[in-house]
């Protein structure tokens, strides 16, 4: 059975599967796109080729509310909410791969001060040094990629990791087209991290001294 009629017959179990189907992963879609089409009895799955490395149950939910939005009648396109809610629990099935000795010691201190060590670990690497992006956070590899400035302050880079972590861990909120990462929530938090004022004081020193 392939994957589409899986997901076909999880959602309509008392229905025959009797269409010509197939997925095609194309580079065409933005980030975690996709769509279907029906024509006569063909159904066509047209997937960003990054669900590729996609675990196979997420793919499966992925074709089912693409059927649903088909055989409801409704846009065939998946929908911004959905879309969101894949995004967010993607980092569930993202290999755990890459990482970096300094950045992996930085996690273990600030995930069992801060969160009971309950986070799950990210990808961590250092990337490129940039004064606009001291590091950040992509949902959809579970990876936080840090300025390799940040070697230079390990204290500033536990009060980054934590900034990037309270990120994977409150996620974003999603509100009339427009996805919001710093919400009032996210700053109560960051407040918490230890002498908070001081670390926002060294971290733009960082970034001084690597400018000036
Ligand atoms: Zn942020």
């Amino acid at each position: 059975m392939t994957i589409i009629e899986e997901a076909f017959t999880r959602l309509y179990p008392d229905k025959d599967f009797r269409y010509d189907a197939k997925i095609k992963y194309s580079n065409h879609f933005k980030d975690y796109n996709a769509n279907v089409k029906l024509y006569g009895n063909n159904l066509e799955f047209g997937l960003s080729r990054k669900w590729k490395s996609v675990s196979q149950e997420i793919r499966i939910g992925l074709l089912k509310e693409l059927m649903l939005n088909l055989f409801g009648g409704k846009k065939i396109t998946m929908n911004i909410d959905l879309y969101n809610k894949f995004i967010k629990n993607l980092h569930i099935s993202i290999n755990k791969s890459i990482s970096d000795p300094i950045l992996e010691a930085s996690f273990e201190r600030v995930n069992n001060i801060y969160f009971n060590g309950l986070i799950e670990q990210p990808n961590l690497i250092f990337g490129k040094s940039s004064r606009s992006s001291l590091a950040s956070y992509e949902y959809s590899t579970d990876t936080i990629n840090f300025s390799i400035i940040l070697k230079k302050d390990l204290d500033v880079l536990d009060y980054v990791m934590y900034h990037e972590l309270l990120h994977k861990k409150l996620k974003f909120k999603h509100k009339n087209g427009k996805s919001f990462h710093h919400t009032a929530e996210f700053k109560k938090s960051e407040k918490q991290f230890e002498n908070q004022k001081e670390m926002e004081q060294r971290l733009k020193r960082l970034t001084s001294w690597r400018f000036c």
